[in-house]
């Protein structure tokens, strides 16, 4: 099996202070992305920022990165409808309409320090369907362990269909911690056949949960939506850079690495 590296390029809440190299125009995003892709990026985990740098889920906005990404490689595109804490469901999904290969669906409501990312079961259907009418292949996103079981209820009822891709959200200070047995915990629990990819968040997790992935049959997302470090006190210098360290450590390990043709071959997803 090859490996699908994730690269997630801006985030809801990462800024340009934290992260100065952070992309946040529409073309800067699209260039930061491409760049990860030539690194060996398959796909791209997408979300856009207004012109003052703040997260909007506006598909306007959407559809302009969308086209200039496209325009410059064939990687696929997973527009978040976690969006950022504090948007209405109306506003989340609404870049879904827009057709691309993957969205993020965030499978359970979660603490996020002191805020809360709410995921109803109404809601979840609600994204799950509508993921569907448009050809959509949902990236089933599971902060904590019992968002595993709540992918697999929308499985029984028909609202999400195999090859079924996950990826474990480890590390946010509410959700499960980023540790080695715990991402084993969540793997075992998967169904029969499931793709998944390893988020470990912030400095400490991103790079240690990306190897546990590599080793343990699992895919990896990196990027400065994640964590905006190379190593401890050292920003990193892009995400491309990012990607590329974990290529490299997946090519020690004797990995090849998918490329976006490979990547839609493996989850089943037809070329846009
Ligand atoms: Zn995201």
């Amino acid at each position: 099996m090859k490996t699908i590296i994730t690269v997630a390029v801006t985030g809801a809440e990462t800024t340009k202070e934290q992260q100065p190299n952070l992309p946040v125009t529409p073309a800067e995003i699209a260039e930061s992305a491409y760049q990860a892709c030539l690194a060996g990026a398959a796909i791209v985990h997408l979300h856009v920022r207004k012109d003052d740098g703040t997260p909007t889920q506006d598909p306007a906005v959407f559809g302009e990165a969308i086209r200039l990404i496209r325009k410059k490689c064939d990687m696929l595109i997973e527009v978040t409808t976690g969006g950022a804490i504090g948007m209405s469901d109306d506003e989340r999904i609404a870049p879904v309409d827009l057709g691309p290969e993957l969205a993020s669906l965030d499978c359970g409501s979660v603490n996020f320090g002191d805020e809360i990312l709410p995921n109803s079961f109404p809601s979840l259907r609600r994204f799950a369907e509508r993921m569907r009418k448009f050809g959509v292949k949902p990236t089933i996103e599971c902060f904590d362990f019992g968002h595993i079981n709540n992918a697999k209820i929308l499985i029984k009822e028909g609202l999400i269909t195999p090859p079924y891709y996950f990826t474990f959200v480890m590390g946010v200070p509410g959700g499960i911690p980023a540790t080695v047995k715990n991402l084993l915990f969540m793997r075992d629990e998967l169904p029969e056949g499931s793709h998944w990819s390893s988020i470990g968040i912030g400095g400490k997790a991103s790079l240690p949960m990306g190897i546990s992935a590599l080793v343990s049959g699992g895919h990896v997302r990196t990027g400065f939506e994640d964590n905006v470090y190379y190593r401890k006190g050292e920003l990193a210098e892009s995400n491309a850079q990012l990607v590329k360290r974990i290529v490299s450590i997946a090519q020690e390990l004797g990995h090849e690495i998918a490329t976006p043709a490979e990547a839609r071959a493996m989850l089943s997803i037809p070329k846009r």
